[in-house]
């Protein structure tokens, strides 16, 4: 008999982070971690690279038939491949963020990840996270999460991220591109980001990396996981 895989979702707005939550997460339970953000990003950097205008819709759709996205693991780190070329560090740019959501609001680009994320989530135990899993990709999974915190919270997180990197921003432009990119996010009509119903939420303004990643594997746990990461 088919033994079914146990899946995760944990689905929020930008700067939450989901990311560095799930990866952690998903090592101590022995899961794979599929960041879906990074997929569309690729698409979104396929599109900048082809100069392709992100508010023309058909053009953009005749440019999905063109790339072949995938994931592959390096030592439990995730690569996002686009024609089979590892640009995991190159959709990182704010540029990218920004096309990302501008192309995410058309069905053709949804619709190419959409089976992608299935395929991987019956194949393998796996904590996914994005805006639509929990309510969209993986409406069965047995574990939701919805992760968020305050926008503030979350521009002054991606400020320290960006002066790690030795970049020099301003605080008030990080926060007005957060809240662009929910309202976007949030707003469009197909697969918008919003909490599911059966989904846990979990506000991390005030906590630390540690208590989340315990949140979730408690959640995980009540929820009937068993084994892995005890
Ligand atoms: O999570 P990340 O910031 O990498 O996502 C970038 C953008 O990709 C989001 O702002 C959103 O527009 C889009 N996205 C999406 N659905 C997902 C994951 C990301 O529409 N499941």
């Amino acid at each position: 008999m088919h033994m079914r895989t146990y899946n995760i979702a944990i689905d929020g707005p930008a700067g939450a982070g989901k990311s560095t939550i799930a990866r952690k997460a998903a090592e101590k339970l022995g899961f794979i971690y599929v960041d879906t953000g990074a997929m569309y990003r690729a698409m979104a950097l396929y599109i900048l690279r082809q100069g392709i205008d992100r508010a023309d819709e058909k053009a953009v759709e005749k440019a999905c038939g063109n790339m072949d996205i995938s994931l592959c693991y390096e030592e439990g780190v995730q690569k996002v491949l686009l024609n089979g070329e590892d640009v995991s560090g190159l959709i990182r740019a704010e540029e990218v963020g920004r096309t990302t959501s501008a192309i995410s609001v058309y069905r053709a680009v949804r619709q190419k990840l959409l089976e992608l994320q299935r395929d991987l989530a019956r194949n393998y135990d796996v904590i996914m996270d994005g805006r639509d899993i929990g309510t969209c990709v993986l409406p069965d999974a047995q574990t939701k999460i919805y992760l968020t915190a305050s926008s503030h919270v979350r521009a002054l997180r991606r400020l320290k991220e960006l002066e790690e990197k030795g970049q020099m921003c301003n605080l008030e432009e990080i926060e007005q591109d957060i809240i662009e990119r929910d309202y976007r996010d949030m707003h469009r009509e197909i697969a918008p980001l919003k909490q599911a119903e059966d989904a846990v939420l979990v506000d991390s303004s005030h906590m630390s990396i540690e208590q989340v990643v315990d949140t979730i594997v408690k959640t995980a746990r009540a929820a009937g996981l068993r084994g892995a990461g005890e």
